[in-house]
């Protein structure tokens, strides 16, 4: 295993005077954004802390295409998608202090005349270089600022991350503290037993031009996750199994409706919640295992509400776990600083997931086997699935990540190697595990309430 360490380096820019009105109005949609997808998070008078939504899936599902729509087009997509991040973060942060017992009051974003601000910017959004950085803006081309410094570097937190090499910048924030610009580089670095991360293949990859992408397939039957490398994890059979003892149990208990019984079925409620809650911990964990043997740069999810919709029949215990899993997984991969997304993906178990056949067809699927009926081509129908949602995530990307040409390197991690979109295989170039094939689901392994 290896670890991640990050640090936050604020660097002040110089932005080029005839610039600055378009970084100011590049705030104003995004502002938008931000009001709006806290105007969707918090209810009329919220009575509990539950009732503030801060599923960041769910809130771009909601709000994402509408915001595309109102903002005319103009604001960059990924900066849309962080508007609507940042929003739910801070609904997330109130939710947090209500729990605790805090006074909470709605969050407002502030327009720029009145206030300081700040806008996230992935690497899609804005580039990054050692000296000098550009943001995507409204209007015109982005951006360039040239990084303020002192005369002397020598221990400055900038020469110790963003100077050295062994360090990479990851989404950042533009901050206008008022007066001037800052940028808030967040600088990552890895520190593993093979320090070539990623695998430079032809000496030219860096780890900005590089995407390698792990599709992740949660199921209700089954295992609970398969990942696009092979990984399968969880028994969701024998959590279906022991959530129906336990509904029987529930039942038992209310009926005879003693006090005791009352508190024997809240202790044992209790207990189970811990056991799911656990579950989701160890499929969490299994996943990013898997994302960081195959050095991943992404892991991709469906969104819940295209679960949701794909699984209707899914039980509400099952939903939750989802959300969990997912939840956890996105909080343990800032760890590793890889990056957890989600995609609104269709068809996902009946497309053909051969990157030259588009064939989608529900005889496709036969229960955990997958035979396409156009190309013949057979795998294991949740894997399938997984590399299809993976394949999505690579579909959107920009073009740039996915030419051929150029430094731009995109793959999906599979069982034994890599894919690129236009269906390139590379052999793989991490540990192989000693279990690459389905295992029957018998028992569960390592979920055990502690
Ligand atoms: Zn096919």
């Amino acid at each position: 295993m290896s670890v991640k360490a990050q640090r936050t380096v604020p660097i002040p820019l110089t932005v080029p005077d005839d610039r600055v009105a378009d970084l100011h109005a590049t705030y104003d949609p995004y502002q938008h954004c931000q009001n709006r997808t806290v105007e969707w998070c918090w209810p009329d008078q919220p009575k509990q802390p539950d009732d503030l939504t801060t599923s960041k899936g769910d809130a771009e599902d909601a709000l994402y295409h509408d915001l595309r729509e109102t903002t005319d087009y103009t604001l960059n997509a990924n900066l849309v998608q962080k508007a609507i991040k940042d929003a739910v973060g801070a609904v997330g942060s109130c939710k947090t202090s209500w729990k605790n017992g805090d006074r909470i009051s709605k969050p407002v974003f502030e327009d720029h005349d009145d206030a300081s601000y700040t806008m996230t910017y992935d690497k899609r959004a804005a580039t990054y270089h050692r000296y000098k950085a550009s943001f995507a803006v409204v209007n015109g081309a982005p951006v360039e600022c040239q990084y303020e410094l002192p005369e002397d570097l020598t221990g400055t937190p900038y020469e110790r991350y963003v100077l050295d090499a062994r360090w990479s910048f990851s989404t950042s924030k533009l901050v206008y503290d008022g007066e001037r610009f800052w940028l808030h580089a967040v600088m990552k670095r890895r520190y593993a037993e093979d320090p070539a991360y990623p695998p430079a293949s032809d000496g030219s990859d860096t780890q900005e031009d590089f995407t390698r992408v792990l599709g992740v397939d949660l199921n209700v039957n089954g295992y609970s996750a398969v990942t696009s490398a092979g990984g399968f994890h969880g028994n969701a059979d024998y959590l279906n199994h022991r959530r129906a003892e336990y509904e029987a149990l529930r039942g038992e208990l209310q009926q005879a409706g003693t006090r005791s019984a009352h508190r024997r079925l809240q202790s044992r409620q209790g207990v189970e919640w811990a056991w799911f809650d656990q579950y989701a911990h160890d499929v969490a964990n299994s996943i990013v295992a898997d994302a960081v043997r195959v050095r991943a740069t992404h892991v991709v999810f469906e969104t819940l509400t295209r679960i949701r919709t794909r699984i209707s029949n899914a039980p509400k215990f099952q939903q939750w776990l989802f959300r969990r899993t997912q939840e956890y997984v996105e909080y343990k991969l800032e760890e590793f600083g890889i990056s957890f997304e989600q995609v609104g993906s269709y068809h996902t178990s009946q497309a053909c997931s051969r990157t030259d056949c588009d064939c989608v067809d529900e005889a496709n699927r036969n229960d955990t086997h997958f035979e396409c009926v156009e190309c013949g081509y057979t795998l294991n129908a949740d894997l399938n699935a997984a590399k299809n949602i993976g394949l999505k995530f690579l579909d959107e990307l920009p073009t740039s990540h996915t030419c051929s040409s150029g430094k731009a390197t995109s793959q999906l991690a599979l069982v034994s190697g890599t894919l690129t979109p236009s269906g390139k295989t590379s052999r793989m170039d991490w540990e192989s595990t000693d279990k690459p094939h389905p295992q029957r689901a018998s028992g569960v392994r390592r979920a055990r309430a502690k």
